[in-house]
C-alpha cells in the first residue's frame, strides 16, 4: 500500500479565485499519487451557514444569506472556469439541496442534528470547486466524500471518532484510489453508523487531516496556513515573537491546551502516538521552511506565551465539608465534557476546584441542580488567561507587578499561568 501524505487547507487559503489558483500551484509542485488534500469551506462560509441555520431554526428568513453564498461561490467560479463548464450545473444543484435541507422537517430532530445536516455544505462545495479546477488544469484527481471515511458516533456538532471503523473505511474507499490518483476531500464532516452527517466541532478540519493520517499510516501531514509557522507568541501582541523550526509534540499539544489557536487541539495527540510529523507551512510563502512538529524532546526550551481572552473563571466549593478531599470533582469534569467546555486551566484543593474555560454557548452554561446542591459556585466572566511556558524570571515579575487585577496564579517549574481582569495587550 502506498504511504500517503496529507495536506490541509483552511478557509482563508481558498477565499477567492486568486487563492484557489495559488493552492493549485502549491499542489502541482507536490503532485503525486498518495496525496490526500483536506479542505475547509471557502472564506467565512461556515459562519454564514451557521447564521442561516440559526435563522431557519427560529423561523426567520434566511434566503438572502444563502443567495449571497451562492453568488459568492459562483463569483469565484466565473474567474476560474469557462462558461460551459459542468461546475455551473453542479454548484446550483448543491445549493438546491442545501435550501431543501434548511427548509425540511429535519428541524424536528433537534438543533444539533439540524446544524450538522446543513453546515457541511460549505466543505462539499469548496472541494468540488478545487477538484474540478485541478482536473481542468490537467491534474486529474478524485473527489471523495469524507462522510464515507470518517466514522463517528451521533454526538452532533462535536462527534467522537470511531477509529477502528474509520480505519476500515479508509482502507476500503481510499487506499486503492490513492495508488493511482490524488484525492480531494472535506475536513470537518463525518457520518454516524446510520450514515447521517455529523461534524467534529468548529475548526475541525485539522483534526480530519490527523484522523486520515493515522488511519492510512501517512508519511506526514502538512497544514497550510497564512502564517510562517508556529510562533512563540501572537505576533499582533508580541512583535518580536519568533518562529519555531522544530517543536516537540508535547510542547505543541500543551500550547493548544493553553488556548493557542495555531492548530485544532485534538490534532496533535493521534499524530504523536503514531509519530507522524506535522508540518505547519505558509501558503503565502510555500518555499519557506515553516515549523515541523515531531519527536524532538531535547530541543531548547524557548519561552512560549499564549493569551486567551473571554475566559470564565468558575470556582466550585464543596458545601458539605464531610465530602472534602476532592472526590466529588469528577462530577464537574463529567459536566464539562457533556457541555463541551474548553478548559485551559484546572486548580484544585481539598474543597475547591477552579476551572478556566472559554465562555460557553449560553445553552452550555447551564449548571444542573445536583451541582448546585453540592457546590457553592462563583462564575466570573470577561477574564484573560496568560500562559507562559518555559518562563523566565523577568516574565514572572512583569506580569505580577502589573496592575492587572490578578484573579489566580498557578506555577510549576515549567509553566506559569495567570488569570487577569485587565489585559491591555
Ligand atoms: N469550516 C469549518 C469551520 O470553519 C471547519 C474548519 O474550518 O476547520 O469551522
Ligand atoms: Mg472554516
Amino acid at each position: 500500500m502506498i504511504q500517503p501524505f496529507i495536506f490541509k487547507f483552511g478557509g482563508a487559503s481558498i477565499q477567492d479565485s486568486d487563492s484557489f489558483i495559488r493552492i493549485v500551484e502549491i499542489l502541482k509542485a507536490h503532485w503525486h499519487n498518495g496525496l490526500v488534500v483536506v479542505v475547509s469551506a471557502a472564506g467565512d462560509t461556515t459562519d454564514h451557514l451557521e447564521n442561516s441555520i440559526h435563522l431557519a431554526w427560529n423561523n426567520q428568513p434566511y434566503g438572502e444569506t444563502i443567495d449571497a453564498l451562492e453568488e459568492y461561490h459562483l463569483g469565484i467560479c466565473s474567474a476560474l472556469f469557462p462558461e460551459d463548464h459542468a461546475i455551473y450545473r453542479q454548484l446550483p444543484n448543491d445549493f438546491v439541496k442545501l435550501r431543501k435541507t434548511l427548509a425540511s422537517e429535519r428541524k424536528l430532530e433537534g438543533y444539533a442534528y439540524f446544524y450538522d445536516q446543513v453546515i457541511g455544505y460549505g466543505e462539499l462545495i469548496s472541494t468540488r470547486i478545487l477538484q474540478e479546477l485541478l482536473c481542468l488544469k490537467g491534474n486529474y484527481c478524485i473527489w471523495q466524500d469524507a462522510r464515507e471515511l470518517i466514522a463517528t458516533d451521533s454526538n452532533y456538532k462535536m462527534a467522537n471518532v470511531d477509529w477502528v471503523m474509520t480505519m476500515q473505511r479508509c482502507r476500503k474507499y481510499l487506499a486503492d484510489k490513492l495508488e493511482t490518483f490524488p484525492v480531494i476531500t472535506q475536513g470537518f464532516i463525518g457520518s454516524d453508523w446510520q450514515g447521517t452527517t455529523t461534524t467534529l466541532g468548529r475548526e475541525g478540519s485539522d483534526f480530519t487531516a490527523a484522523i486520515l493520517a493515522v488511519s492510512l499510516g501517512a508519511k506526514s501531514v502538512t497544514i497550510w496556513k497564512d502564517v510562517a509557522g508556529i510562533l512563540n507568541g501572537d505576533p499582533d501582541l508580541f512583535p518580536d515573537a519568533v518562529k519555531f523550526d522544530y517543536l516537540d509534540f508535547e510542547e505543541a499539544a500543551e500550547m493548544t491546551y493553553f488556548g493557542a489557536k495555531v492548530i485544532h487541539p485534538k490534532t496533535i495527540k493521534p499524530l504523536a502516538k503514531q509519530k507522524i510529523p506535522l508540518h505547519v507551512k505558509s501558503f503565502l510563502d510555500p518555499a519557506s521552511s515553516g515549523t515541523v512538529i515531531g519527536s524532538f524532546e531535547d530541543h531548547p526550551k524557548i519561552p512560549i506565551t499564549v493569551i486567551r481572552k473571554d475566559q470564565v473563571l468558575a470556582t466550585f466549593r464543596i458545601k458539605d465539608l464531610s465530602k472534602a478531599g476532592g472526590f466529588h470533582f469528577h462530577e464537574l469534569f463529567e459536566l464539562g465534557k457533556k457541555s463541551n467546555w474548553t478548559i485551559h486551566l484546572t486548580q484544585g484543593s481539598a474543597v475547591t476546584l477552579k476551572l478556566v474555560l472559554d465562555k460557553p454557548d449560553p445553552a452550555n452554561e447551564f449548571l444542573p441542580k445536583s451541582i448546585l446542591e453540592n457546590f457553592h459556585v462563583l462564575w466570573q466572566e470577561g477574564l484573560t488567561l496568560v500562559t507562559v511556558k518555559n518562563y523566565l524570571p523577568e516574565q514572572e515579575k512583569m506580569y505580577e507587578t502589573e496592575s492587572a487585577g490578578i484573579h489566580l496564579v498557578q506555577k510549576s517549574p515549567a509553566t506559569m499561568q495567570l488569570v487577569l481582569a485587565n489585559w491591555e495587550g
